[in-house]
């Protein structure tokens, strides 16, 4: 039998005039490129959009869809005459969704083209959707589960619509090394399945999500992606492109290659691999349209490299780390370097990961990152997660305690408090970094 090939497309239009990215150029050619789009979805189909808006973050940042690309989808879907367009999210745990898709432009977009239609006597129905509000669900058992996810419950909306687009903006991630579609599908669960995803291994938590939940077209904004230390303090940069596939697999890997991340690093490609979600072998995927050479340009992703060594005045222990703890690793040690703890606090040991001996040191000089460390409990301050939150590291060393938010009042009275102070100094120095990377000032990294 012969070997499942996948078709990435890629395209990068251009105002002819302006020289500027034509974003619905570009996503009318992708979905040309996959073979039209009335020939992907038929007249009277339910399809809902699923853009990345998770955080009230607005355009400029990179850290949700763009309106503009979500607005081109609209049109091109609208093309194969479906009876609805639901534009649907579930935030991230603490985030509300409605309030996410005002602040990214989002619902502003959503609103113009519902009118439109409405003023052009169009029968389709074009709305936003809260996935977090519905209370319409059905408790899926999942098949061979690959986490304790053993059953998940999705709103019936999402399993009985015709399609699901995935359109996730492509970005560097602090718990995952980088986003894109697979990724995408965290937030198509509610907050309680959501946390269940992080108390246990991520990757595998999505494969489950992907079983029960299966979008069938996946486009990736790349016309400004988030790079460096996002999505917290993203450095928007243009790339210029969309992308797009029926394989979520195929598709990240190859947005990867656009942006120069070495996949070998990333732990969630060997996830998808062995769940069998796509091709994760790149002499059985066909790239169609631009070519990756063509729209390469370099992300700078601090998330990746050598984590033992890249810190030598610290006792970093990370032997056998999957690559979400390494890229948190990385996140909180260079906080704390902003922060001018970094001398100050080096003493302290650090380990990460499953294969790492607790050094002679006393309790509170022995920092245990993420669940792989729980066998060392009583002997350090354990952080507990798999990955664990994302500033739990840096703010534990500050704190010199276990600072996870399970403390009552913690969260209002530490955690936020202490982030909004050192956000400013952060922010400074991600973008000292960035422009040494680059090469020139971060405004002028991004299309705007
Ligand atoms: S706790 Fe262990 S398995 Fe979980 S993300 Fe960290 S290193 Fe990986």
């Amino acid at each position: 039998m012969a070997e499942k090939r996948s078709v990435v497309a890629i395209a990068k239009e251009l105002d002819p005039v302006t020289g500027k990215s034509d974003v619905q150029a570009s996503v009318t050619k992708v979905f040309d490129l996959m073979g039209g789009v009335t020939k992907m979805i038929a007249r009277g189909d339910k399809v809902i959009l699923k853009p990345n808006a998770g955080h009230a973050e607005g355009p400029e940042t990179a850290v949700c869809t763009s309106p503009e690309v979500v607005r081109a989808v609209i049109r091109e879907v609208k093309k194969a005459m479906p009876s609805r367009i639901i534009i649907g999210e579930s935030a991230a745990i603490g985030c509300d969704t409605l309030e996410c898709f005002e602040v990214s432009g989002i619902a502003d977009v959503v609103r113009e083209e519902a009118a439109a239609a409405e003023a052009a006597g169009e029968k389709v129905k074009i709305e936003l959707y809260d996935i977090k509000r519905d209370n319409d669900l059905i408790n899926l058992a999942v098949r061979d589960y690959k986490s304790n996810i053993k059953h998940c419950k999705i709103p019936r909306l999402l399993l009985e619509a015709e399609h699901i687009i995935t359109l996730p903006i492509m970005k560097a991630h602090a718990s995952m090394v980088f986003s894109c579609a697979l990724k995408n599908i965290k937030g198509t669960v509610q907050d309680q399945v959501h946390s269940t995803m992080h108390q246990q291994n991520l990757a595998l938590a999505m494969m489950d999500v992907w079983w029960a939940v299966r979008p069938d077209i996946n486009i990736v904004d790349a016309i400004n992606v988030a790079s460096g230390f996002s999505p917290h303090t993203p450095t928007p940069l243009y790339v210029g492109c969309i992308m797009g596939s029926k394989d979520p697999v195929a598709l990240d890997l190859i947005a990867c290659d656009v942006v120069g991340i070495d996949t070998n690093a990333v732990s969630y490609f060997k996830a998808a691999d062995e769940a069998g979600l796509g091709v994760a072998d790149r002499d059985r995927i066909d790239v169609i349209g631009e070519k990756v050479e063509d729209v390469y340009r370099k992300m700078w992703i601090p998330y990746l490299g050598d984590m033992a060594s890249r810190w030598p005045e610290w006792d970093i222990r990370c032997e056998g780390a999957c690559s979400s703890c390494q890229a948190l690793l990385a996140l909180n040690m260079e906080t704390l370097k902003a922060l001018g703890l970094y001398d100050e606090k080096s003493d302290i040991s650090v380990l990460v990961g499953p294969r790492n001996e607790l050094p002679d040191k006393p309790k509170e000089k022995i920092m245990l990152h993420g669940n792989c460390t729980k066998r060392y409990q009583d002997k350090g301050l354990f952080i507990p997660g798999c990955p664990p939150g994302e500033t739990g590291l840096y703010l534990s060393i500050k704190a010199g305690r276990v600072v996870d938010g399970e403390i009552p009042g913690d969260i209002e009275n530490y955690i936020r408090p202490n982030m909004e102070a050192d956000h400013p100094v952060w922010e400074a120095y991600v973008n000292k970094k960035a422009e040494e990377f680059y090469g020139m000032p971060v405004e002028q990294l991004a299309q705007h």
